[in-house]
């Protein structure tokens, strides 16, 4: 199937871009990225935007800067950006780690990691990574600017907090601390897919025992999110398999798990298991 007819705009700027969004927005216009969810989409007649918001060409949304304790992605910066470190902190690696996981190497080169975040699938990685590492969301609109917690932006089942003439113009990432540990592990069916469920950890030692533990989940629930009961069976506790199988169970008994043809709900409670202690053991070495 071909898309229902649709008018592409171009704006080279920020505030043209806002400007024609504000406009277009109520008559059903859409912020067009790498297009690897949103083309399909329209082919498939799933949406039918009659106009399009191609951000493609506006200056300066391609950028990756950090001030030292922040990392910021620009609303066109694409999901290889991230197949070599961005930064000079553990963070850089683990984006590195992650990005592999997402799509196909295709998808990687036009997909960008703000567009992840406004889609909101519940098995985006970028969307478990930005739960995880609790970043702020940067969204604009001719009425102004917003920063939006993590745990705020999604709202449901790929539902966010943007409203639907606001562009999402950057993702804050907070860097890690210098000797953050950290581990990420999914399951998919076949290599590419979306994930059934996916876990990123991180976590510092000190005198042996767990220190600033966070466990994100995704693929697992509607939204992606830190449990903070898998936290609590970590923080404090010495590194290892005792302690990593209770942080997992926890995991596992928490969630409100997603069903679907595939899997049932104590299958993807199997699976969060397994994934939140191979993300831990991979922490650990
Ligand atoms: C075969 C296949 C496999 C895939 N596998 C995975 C996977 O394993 N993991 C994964 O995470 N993703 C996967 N994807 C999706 C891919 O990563 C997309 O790139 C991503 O979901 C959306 O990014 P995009 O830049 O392409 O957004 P687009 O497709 O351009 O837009 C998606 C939605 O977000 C909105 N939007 C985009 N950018 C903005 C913005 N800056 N401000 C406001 N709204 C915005 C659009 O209006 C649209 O509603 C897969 C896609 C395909 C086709």
């Amino acid at each position: 199937m071909k898309p229902a007819p649709f008018v592409r705009h171009a704006p080279k700027t920020l505030e043209e871009a806002l400007t024609i969004l504000a406009e277009v927005a109520p008559q059903d216009g859409r912020v067009l990225a790498g297009g690897q969810s949103l083309v399909p989409i329209m082919a498939f007649r799933l949406a039918k935007p009659a106009h399009l918001v191609d951000i493609n060409e506006v200056a300066g949304l391609d950028r990756i800067m950090t001030d030292g304790q922040v990392l910021s992605i620009g609303a066109c910066v694409r999901h290889a950006a991230f197949h070599k470190s961005v930064v000079d902190n553990p963070l850089g690696a683990l984006l590195t780690a992650v990005a592999r996981h997402i799509a196909h190497y295709p998808i990687r080169m036009r997909g960008t990691f703000c567009g992840s975040l406004a889609h909101a699938d519940p098995a985006s990685e970028w969307c478990l990574t930005a739960a995880t590492l609790d970043a702020t969301i940067v969204a604009k609109s001719t009425r102004g600017e917003r920063a939006i917690a993590a745990k705020d932006f999604f709202a449901g089942l790929m539902t966010t907090a943007l409203a639907e003439d606001e562009l999402l113009a950057e993702v804050r990432l907070p860097l890690l601390a210098p000797d953050a540990r950290f581990g990420f592990d999914e399951f998919s069916r076949r290599a590419g897919d979306f994930a059934m469920a996916a876990a990123l950890v991180t976590y510092r030692l000190q005198g042996g025992k767990i220190i600033d533990a966070r466990v994100g989940l995704g693929g697992a629930e509607a939204c992606p999110r830190r449990i903070a009961d898998a936290e609590a069976a970590l923080n404090g506790n010495a590194a290892g398999d005792k302690t990593f199988r209770a942080a997992a169970e926890a995991a596992a008994q928490t969630i409100e798990p997603l069903q679907d043809h595939q899997t049932s709900a104590d299958y993807r409670r199997d699976l969060v298991r397994a994934m939140v202690r191979r993300a831990l053991e991979q922490a650990a070495a």
